[in-house]
């Protein structure tokens, strides 16, 4: 049974390969070539199985277990900004630094220094007639002075809950223990399993 992850962003594959060493973990692209998915939900959640889904019905094999992630970073006294919208803040095509830059920007134009943040993670599994999501949090706050270029993404400007560094300074290992994404594979650990034996049956 091969993991299929709807996904091709390489913070994302990286961290996820390091969670399931012992099973072959393969991003799409490499079997359907570049796609387009249109994420077009309301929530995390949505937005997980729409990729999820999509990809499993492009595949059309039984024997796959298809794997989304869809995540962002939520800044309550920016009113939720960036959310769901995290990887499209700067606009359409903006690449990680800009949609940094332009959270930078935002907490500035309302005098903040730093702000209350938190970052989500829903994953979905989706195979033959099943599908699950499940969630994990991690929470900090996010600074207007971005340091370290270690992890993707807003982590250079993310101060985890009970450190002073950012995930950008911080080693990969800490990030692993901690992170949203981290929690949500470890409920969908079991879940995978699970939809493993059910196939060797
Ligand atoms: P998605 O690929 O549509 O789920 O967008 C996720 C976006 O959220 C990424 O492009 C990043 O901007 C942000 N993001 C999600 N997880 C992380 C993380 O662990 N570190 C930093 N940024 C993240």
């Amino acid at each position: 049974m091969q993991i299929i992850l709807a996904t091709s962003n390489k913070g994302k594959v990286k961290e996820i390969r390091a969670l399931f060493e012992k099973d072959e973990v393969v991003p799409f692209s490499e079997i359907l070539g570049p796609m387009e998915i249109e994420e077009n939900g309301g929530t995390f959640a949505e937005n997980a199985l729409i990729k999820a889904r999509t990809i499993f019905e492009e595949l059309g094999r039984d024997d796959v277990i298809v794997v989304s992630d869809d995540s962002g970073i939520t800044v309550p006294a920016l009113g939720g900004e960036p959310g769901i919208f995290s990887a499209r803040y700067a606009g359409e095509g903006a690449g990680d630094r800009d949609n940094l830059e332009k959270l930078v920007a935002k907490l500035k134009e309302k005098g903040l220094a730093e702000a209350p943040a938190y970052y989500t993670a829903a994953i979905a599994i989706v195979a033959p007639g099943a599908e699950y999501v499940v969630h994990g949090w991690m929470h900090g706050k996010v600074i207007t002075t971005p340091r370290g270029d270690g992890g993707f993404g807003y982590d250079p400007m993310f101060v985890p809950e009970g450190f002073d560094k950012t995930l950008g300074e911080l080693k990969p290992e800490v990030k692993k223990e901690l992170s949203h994404r981290s929690k949500a594979l470890k409920l969908a650990q079991p879940i995978i399993e699970m939809l493993k034996k059910r196939a060797v049956r």
